[in-house]
């Protein structure tokens, strides 16, 4: 059977958290990194989440990769079409939440969409179409000093109008809280006035149950993670989706294990201590790299005498003052590409010895091992801890793999990712 559900989210981490929300759902879910190939072939799943790396592109960039993505979903045989972005909306002016959604609306021959990026359990909560982040406005939250898409303005109505030309409307509090059949009347309402984006309100998990059987008859939506919670229920009611109990079974993967952390989160900085306290751990000095020392080497041969024994720690990450320092040193950008090369080539040489399963703390850090590891998609397993699954790599050999964004799981998240692996 082919793919129920085809999506494109707009960066790597984000499509993870997707991807587990469904599994968790009951849908098997393959995550394919970058737009598919032609010849990537269909995987046997229910959903299919695209991985792109296009939030922060020039808008015409970001829609070309989207719409490849979407061809080749298409011709996988999905039926319902899901544009991922951020659970805080990032975006600028100049797109790319408005333009991808356009062109993708434009493609799939559909005029009405909603753009919902609320989940409430995480503390995304939208209100008369203003955003919260917990408690706060997000133009209030640590959201408006991003580096990249500084959120200044929280009515998502005015935000996404200005990225697109169609109408934006509201689907208020009242109509979500009145049910999934309110929803889809107010959806039926704008496409006959026209069509348009509708920016909807969602306070409490159950109205993401609403939302979702609301939006059961729409070709594309586009929202966070939360939006994936409504929607397995769509499929079976519609008799799609089979009552599965281990959407997230893997095969077993065999072989050593390490950890790789280029993450400085203060999360990552936790679970290093914890982990570094009954397990061989090696630092990545950035200052020696920088002095052309081939720190790579030293790391695979301390991990070669000690791997065979039990997992490896292997690490960059250090505290704030620290990082500070060796920016100063060596520049920003040039100390994070420096050592997520040298954790690429680290991974490289870990697997070219045997090691077949990686823990990866940091966003950028998973981006690296993955492309050096030639890793095309992932098998989506189940959640290790919120918003972070056990995966086992597609084609060629298999590698168990939990890649996690900094900030994620708990103090023990290294070891629970390793207990996991199968
Ligand atoms: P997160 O998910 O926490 O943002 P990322 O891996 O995305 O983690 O980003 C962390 C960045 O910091 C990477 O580019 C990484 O190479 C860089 N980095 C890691 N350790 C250091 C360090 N000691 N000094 C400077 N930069 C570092």
């Amino acid at each position: 059977m082919a793919p129920i559900l085809g999506c494109i989210a707009d960066d790597f981490t984000g499509a993870t958290d997707l991807a587990n929300m469904l599994v968790r759902g009951g849908m098997r879910t393959v995550q394919l990194i970058g737009v598919p190939a032609t010849d990537t072939p269909v995987p046997d799943v229910d959903a299919v989440v695209v991985a792109l790396k296009s939030r922060t592109n020039p808008a015409d960039e970001a829609v070309a990769q989207s719409l490849q993505s979407l061809q080749w979903l298409k011709a996988a045989g999905c039926r319902q079409f899901f544009f991922k972005y951020c659970s805080t909306f990032d975006s600028t002016d100049d797109g790319n939440i408005g333009p991808v959604a356009d062109a993708l609306m434009a493609d799939l021959g559909t005029t009405v969409t909603i753009a919902c990026p609320a989940f409430p359990e995480n503390g995304r909560t939208i209100f008369n179409g203003h955003l919260f982040v917990g408690t706060q406005l997000l133009s209030d939250s640590p959201m408006r000093n991003h580096p990249l898409t500084p959120m200044t303005d929280s009515n998502l109505v005015s935000v996404l109008q200005r990225q697109t030309k169609k109408p934006v409307k509201l689907i208020q509090f009242a109509t979500v809280d009145a049910g999934g059949e309110a929803v889809a009347a107010e959806l039926a309402a704008l496409k006959a006035a026209g069509g348009g984006i509708a920016i909807v309100d969602a306070v409490l998990d159950k109205h993401l149950e609403s939302i979702g059987y609301g939006v059961k008859d729409l070709p594309l939506i586009t929202g966070g993670s939360g939006i994936a919670i409504g929607l397995p229920g769509n499929y079976r009611r519609a008799g799609l989706l089979a009552e599965r109990g281990a959407a997230g079974a893997l095969p077993q993967v065999r072989g050593s294990a390490a950890v790789l952390a280029g993450s400085c989160s203060a999360a990552t900085l936790g679970q290093i201590a914890r982990f570094e306290a009954g397990h061989p751990s090696f630092a990545v000095d950035a200052l020696r790299l920088a002095r052309g020392e081939d720190v790579v080497a030293e790391a695979l041969g301390w991990a070669a005498g000690r791997i065979a024994d039990g997992p490896v720690l292997i690490y960059a990450s250090q505290p704030a003052e620290k990082v500070r320092e060796i920016q100063k040193a060596l520049g920003r950008a040039e100390a994070g590409a420096l050592i997520e090369e040298a954790m690429a080539a680290i991974a490289r040489g870990l697997v070219a010895s045997g090691t077949r399963r990686l823990v990866v703390a940091g966003g950028e850090t998973s981006g690296a091992v993955v492309s050096a590891l030639g890793i095309e998609g992932l098998q989506i397993g189940p959640q290790i801890d919120p918003g972070v699954p056990a995966t086992v790599s597609l084609g060629g050999e298999p590698l168990a793999l939990a890649l996690k964004s900094g900030n994620f799981g708990g103090p023990d998240f290294f070891a629970k990712a390793l207990a996991s692996m199968p």
